[in-house]
């Protein structure tokens, strides 16, 4: 079966860096895979598909991953949610987790392949 992926960030860089990456990690493995460069695009899409995975950048202009997370919380939509995150306060991926987020990653420039494999394996998707 075909792994559907949502990636929500406003940095295209990340976007590219991701979609790059994905694909080796998978191995082989047929991937859908969607972007979003901005919350309001998420909601968009999380309001009427489901993913198998989303990857969730925290900060973005006008509607955050805090806020997307939050609507979908308000609005009983489960989705499968990874943050992804630049900033490392402490507190963050407590909040996220009780936002309903299923894994947290922190943002690194290049991308950190390993992370991202770490991440894939303690969801279960890999
Ligand atoms: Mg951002």
């Amino acid at each position: 079966m075909a792994l559907s992926v949502l990636l929500v960030d406003d940095s295209k860089f990340v976007r590219k860096g991701i979609a790059k990456e994905l694909p080796t990690i998978l191995d082989g493995k047929e991937l859908i895979f969607s972007e979003a460069s901005n919350g309001n695009e998420a909601l968009e899409l999380l309001y009427v598909n489901s993913y198998d995975i989303v990857f969730l950048d925290l900060t973005m202009p006008e509607k955050t991953g805090y806020d997307v997370l939050e609507s979908l919380k308000e609005r009983g939509i489960k989705a499968n949610i990874v943050v992804l995150t630049a900033d490392i306060q402490p507190e963050s991926e407590k909040i996220v987790r009780s936002l309903g987020a299923i894994g947290y990653m922190e943002k690194q420039r290049p991308l950190n392949r390993e992370a991202l494999m770490k991440v894939l394996q303690e969801t279960n998707i890999l």
